[in-house]
């Protein structure tokens, strides 16, 4: 997957639109084959946006050199009723996660993000809006937004956040700019739980592949999660695998 990066897509692209453009002098080029350079540029792009493992526009991590240990991470929060449900569920199994938390959720729940902390927790970045919007604001927002959240996040709990998780887990040129100027780490997944969409049937299915060197992604928003994740750390706990931080 080197090589399925922005630059070189640019470089190919240029090619491909000189050959055209000489093509078109020479020749004549059918409507037919410029329909097909469009089609094939927008899925490379449509891959490049939603798929944060494709590392189209930025590198993520999206899985660990592990042999035994998985990472979990919880995004959208922190929330006053789901949160403490998680904190107590990763205690009861002795598991540790990082919770990538929305900066303008944190003036409310001050005491919540310490807790975090204290119990051993990681803090990431994740916008200090998560804005629907968000993909559409320029590298100058998207700075700023990391930024606020950072600063927050420090004031609270004395820990500098290097973590950053895309809101929406979508990617494109301003985010990748905003995130090297910030230098922070961006984090993917490998198993994407679909805890805010899916019952619990199946996101426990989908939980249920779960190998070392994964990354899963959860939502403490969800009323649901805590049991979810109770279920899902006693399989790790059979299938002996351990939970940490990424490397
Ligand atoms: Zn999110």
């Amino acid at each position: 997957m080197a090589y399925f990066k922005i630059k070189y897509f640019r470089i190919l692209l240029i090619i491909i639109l000189i050959i055209l453009l000489t093509s078109e002098i020479i020749v004549g080029v059918s409507l037919y084959i410029y329909i097909l350079v469009f089609l094939f540029t927008s899925i490379i792009l449509f891959i490049g946006t939603y798929f944060i493992q494709a590392n189209f526009y930025f590198n993520s991590i999206c899985t660990l050199f592990e042999d035994k240990s998985i990472a979990i991470t919880f995004d959208d929060g922190p929330d006053p009723n789901v949160t403490p449900q998680i904190l107590e569920v990763l205690k009861k199994y002795n598991a540790k996660a990082t919770f990538f938390v929305i900066g303008n959720m944190l003036d409310n729940n001050i005491e919540l993000l310490q807790e975090i902390i204290t119990q051993g927790h990681k803090l990431g970045n994740h916008s200090f809006t998560h804005s629907y919007y968000f993909d559409f604001f320029s590298t100058k927002k998207v700075k700023a937004e990391i930024e606020k959240t950072n600063i927050i996040i420090e004031q609270i709990t004395g820990e500098k956040s290097i973590y950053f998780r895309p809101p929406f887990g979508l990617t494109n040129p301003n985010i990748a700019r905003a995130i090297k100027k910030n230098k922070m780490i961006s984090i993917g997944w490998s198993i994407r739980s679909l805890d805010t969409v899916k019952d619990e049937q199946t996101v426990l299915k989908r939980l249920s592949k779960v190998k070392a060197g994964d990354i899963i992604l959860f939502h403490d928003t969800k009323i649901n999660t805590p049991k979810i994740l109770d279920k899902f750390l006693r399989l790790c706990s059979d299938k002996g695998i351990q939970t940490t931080f990424f490397n």
